[in-house]
């Protein structure tokens, strides 16, 4: 957990006035600005206090939703031995982006880029009956891919930090209903996190298999070239109703009739028969993407469970992935105006920004110090600007920082009981006395 409440004065906050020469893209001149991150080498960043609480806003939303569905969260390591890779075949498929490294014997060690052998060789010592699937699982570890082309920041990075989970059913059926938990799931966490995600079709890539979604998001700097019914930008992820099985299927066919495709996967001819009107093509980030892949690795690996017969067969699979450092990026992409950072109320690095204009003043250390501790006791997290800095800094400062609420104490504001309470997103400023502050905002959020 983090802190509650933080202080400038003892934060590390390292923000910038203008925008590296290096960033090309609005999420990645934010992050510098907003002292979010720095980076240590191509492609690799250091997470500095406030992007670093950020990362952990957005894996812990990632977390619930996993376990929500039932998953079971494990760790496994970043370094992994080569063998199990030489024995799936993917030693060599994976090519140059795998880190390769030998240990002090010669032996062969890599840097994760994902963790399909490992997770099905401890599935495979662990469960031997049909009676003990389904089976998910997963974790959230940092990855690494020797990208050629690191840019834009987190967003496509050379050592990530990902969120990648694994189904293990007896037969297709089975995992084909793993596969729409996952893919509810990924439809929840994106809209917690106030993106609409739009599942589309794609390729299998290296993973390998025949049943594919990214979950991409709509946005000018995307990497990748998408198509999609207009009937997506208005859909809500959160309304899906997932109790049974039967729910589950209805929902993700309901998710999957229009179109929406990637690049790889588009078909010309089926978008041209939409109305032009309802055609969106456009560029999207990929911030999820699930597979189903049958037994593509459980028979090289032999993951064998028996059935209800008694005899052995290769368990059933499918791989998850959420790029939990990329989504930082990404919401920023969707979230900011010209003064900097909008963070989505349900994940900002905290609710509320208190300005103290006038630190030496010993009535507003003290009304500041009660609003603080007030908001603190209904639930919110508290940034207070503490600094000795001229007021119009701190006010710049809190809006590239983009936290939903601000509350500026001054003498003025005590003499006339009326202290200013600015939301972020619209700038609509409300005068409230001191006591009716918190109350006010546990309104807005709800509580
Ligand atoms: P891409 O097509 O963008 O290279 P991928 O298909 O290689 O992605 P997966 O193997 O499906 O990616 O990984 C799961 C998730 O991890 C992706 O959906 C993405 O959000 C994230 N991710 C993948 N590569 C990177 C990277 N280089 N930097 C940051 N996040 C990444
Ligand atoms: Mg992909």
């Amino acid at each position: 957990m983090q802190p509650k409440l933080v202080r400038l004065s003892q934060y590390f906050l390292p923000t910038l006035r203008e925008a590296p020469a290096e960033a090309q893209i609005v999420s990645h001149q934010l992050m510098l600005r907003a002292g979010m991150i720095r980076q240590a080498s191509a492609g690799i960043y250091s997470w500095l206090p406030l992007g670093f609480r950020m990362l952990k806003k957005i894996e812990q939303v990632v977390r619930e939703e996993q376990d929500r569905i039932g998953a079971a969260e494990l760790l496994m390591p970043t370094i992994q031995s080569a063998d199990l890779w030489r024995q799936s075949g993917r030693y060599d498929d994976y090519g140059k982006e795998m880190l390769r490294i030998k240990d002090r014997h010669e032996r062969d060690l890599l840097y994760g880029p994902t963790n399909e052998e490992l997770i099905t060789e401890i599935f495979r010592a662990g469960v031997k009956s049909y009676r003990d699937v389904p089976k998910l699982l997963y974790h959230i570890q940092w990855k690494f891919r020797d990208e050629i082309r690191p840019r834009f920041g987190v967003m496509r990075g050379r050592e990530f930090y990902m969120k990648d989970a694994y189904s293990f059913d007896i037969n297709r059926k089975a995992a084909l209903d793993s596969y729409n938990k996952f893919f509810i799931a990924y439809l929840r966490t994106f809209a917690r996190m106030g993106l609409r995600s739009i599942p589309m079709r794609a390729e299998t890539g290296l993973i390998g298999g025949n049943n594919s979604h990214e979950f991409i998001i709509l946005a000018d700097t995307g990497e990748s070239q998408v198509f999609c019914h207009r009937s997506y930008l208005e859909r809500d992820g959160m309304a899906v109703d997932d109790s049974t099985l039967e729910a589950r299927a209805a929902a993700v066919r309901d998710w999957t009739r229009d179109y929406a495709a990637t690049e790889d996967e588009h078909d010309i001819e089926a978008f041209s028969a939409i109305p032009e009107d309802d055609q969106v093509a456009t560029r999207g980030i990929e911030i999820g993407h699930i597979f189903y892949f049958g037994t593509k690795y459980s028979v090289p690996l032999e993951a064998q469970i028996a059935d209800e017969s008694g005899a052995n067969v290769p368990v059933h699979m499918g791989s998850y992935g959420v790029g939990v450092s990329r989504l930082l990026g990404a919401i920023i992409e969707a979230r900011h105006d010209e003064k900097g950072i909008v963070w989505p109320a349900a994940i900002a690095p905290f609710q509320l920004a208190v300005i103290n204009v006038k630190v030496a003043d010993t009535a507003c250390r003290a009304a500041t110090e009660r609003i603080m501790q007030q908001a603190n006791n209904a639930g919110f997290e508290v940034l207070y600007d503490d600094r000795d800095q001229r007021a119009g800094v701190k006010f710049a400062e809190m809006e590239l920082l983009g936290i939903p609420w601000r509350v500026v104490v001054s003498p003025k504001a005590l003499a006339t009981e009326s202290f200013e309470v600015t939301k972020r997103r619209s700038g609509v400023i409300q005068n409230l006395g001191l006591e009716a502050i918190v109350p006010f905002l546990c309104k807005q959020f709800g509580r």
